[in-house]
């Protein structure tokens, strides 16, 4: 939707800005000659700068300006009201809408100012749907390029804030997006559809009183209701989507050690085992477990064993790449599974030892009782072995590092 949006954007606001040359043009010619009713120089330097706010803020650099410029003519058409001779009220209402949205823009709240700029466009609407329904319009119908004008400045008002707010949910791919384009086509059709069928039984010579300019709120007010609606459902949808990447996080995380859980690893190690295998590469299967654990919990307590347990697990993952697979596989064990062949295998273990003992250098580390850690690497070079034997294996280096005093590495090399 991303070029077709930018069209829409790029049309509406060249648009806009012909209306302007013209408006300009109109209002310079008016100036010697006499002013068709409801339109004086007022109203051709309010729109104008209406106009001119809403197309040059396209501009990034310039935005913030032109949106007072816009806002200017907004309040000009707010003076306006008083001088109905020198301005029709609708073009003023109209104006005086944009001006409002354009403030809203600069205060960022995109869904308001659009809803804003969508009721400028209610009296053109009306006179628009009079004209269809061949019935007077209250406001009474202002000159064409006036109408012309005011509608192109909301249009380039809404489409150069396309990319935010509740229009950016209608032009969007996904299913509310469509299901919101669906809802403004019926908000907007069905009403017309309903006033033509109404004029229709209206008896000779009756006249339908405020018939175009009910129709024309009923189709504002359900654009607004419906825009409103999207972007309630969006924010909605944006927090759900929060809240169940948040679950799934936590499904597959360790809440202690922040590692993965035994959960994922029974998803990711047959995964990433299975993918060396297809390539032929070396994977290595480590089993770390902390010295005497036991023993630091019963002389500093658990608060403490647990403190020393997320720290181990910081050292551990600081200590392999990225792209290893670290796990809490028991209480105080930890697994990795690396892509590596034993001499990188030998090398890394050590590395974990040596980080696990070492003092910490943050103050709060210091604070810890020392740890040494004994791990058993298995490392099948063509990871032709099994997952099951290759945990084995990795199980007895494990116990083999404990009978050998402990704070060391064993390893084998499996096919
Ligand atoms: P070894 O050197 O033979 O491994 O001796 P050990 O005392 O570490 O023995 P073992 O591995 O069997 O002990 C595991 C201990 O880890 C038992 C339990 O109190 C402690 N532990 C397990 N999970 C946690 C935990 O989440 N927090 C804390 N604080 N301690 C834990
Ligand atoms: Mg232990
Ligand atoms: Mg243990």
């Amino acid at each position: 939707m991303k070029s077709g949006l930018l069209k829409f954007v790029v049309g509406a606001a060249s648009l806009c800005g012909l209306a302007a040359v013209l408006l300009c043009a109109w209002a310079l010619a008016g100036a010697g000659a006499e002013a068709p009713p409801g339109f004086g120089l007022l109203s051709a330097s309010s729109l104008l700068l209406v106009a001119l706010g809403a197309f040059l803020a396209q501009w990034r650099a310039w935005r913030r300006l032109f949106r007072w410029v816009t806002a200017l003519g907004g309040f000009i058409g707010l003076a306006a009201l008083l001088m109905p001779e020198a301005m029709a009220p609708s073009a003023s209402a109209s104006v005086i809408c944009y001006g409002a949205a354009a403030l809203l823009f600069l205060a960022c709240r995109y869904g308001l100012g659009q809803a804003a700029a969508a009721l400028g466009l209610l009296p053109s609407l009306g006179s628009a749907i009079g004209q269809l329904l061949h019935t007077e319009v209250l406001f009474g119908r202002p000159p064409a390029l006036v109408l012309l004008a005011t509608v192109l400045a909301g249009i380039a008002l809404l489409g150069g804030t396309a990319h935010r707010g509740a229009i950016r949910i209608f032009l969007s791919k996904t299913i509310s997006g469509s299901f919101a384009r669906k809802q403004i086509l019926v908000a907007t059709v069905g009403p017309i559809v309903l006033a033509l069928f109404y004029a229709g039984l209206l008896p000779q010579g009756g006249t339908p009183l405020a018939l175009a300019e009910t129709v024309a709120s009923v189709i504002v007010v359900g654009w607004i209701t419906f825009g409103a609606t999207a972007l309630v459902g969006r924010r909605l949808d944006i927090k759900r989507h929060k809240a169940e990447a948040e679950l799934r996080n936590a499904a597959r995380h360790d809440a202690l050690t922040g590692l993965l859980n035994r959960r994922s690893m029974n998803i990711s190690m047959p995964q990433r085992h299975a993918e060396a295998r297809a390539e032929g590469q070396a994977i290595t299967l480590m089993m770390c477990d902390l010295d005497h654990f036991k023993h630091l919990n019963d002389e500093y307590g658990h608060a403490v064993g647990d403190e020393v347990l997320r720290r181990t697990a910081q050292r551990v993952h600081a200590a392999v790449r990225d792209s290893d697979l670290v796990f809490r596989y028991g209480g105080e064990e930890i697994a990795v599974l690396l892509e590596c062949g034993s001499f990188d295998a030998q090398r890394i273990a050590e590395k974990i030892r040596e980080s696990v003992k070492s003092k910490g250098r943050r103050a709060h580390d210091d604070d810890l009782p020392p740890v040494t850690i004994s791990i058993g690497a298995a490392t099948s070079e063509k990871a032709q072995t099994e997952l099951k034997e290759l945990m084995a294996a990795a199980d007895e280096c494990l116990y083999a590092a404990k009978d050998a005093g402990r704070d060391c590495v064993k390893t084998v090399t499996l096919p």
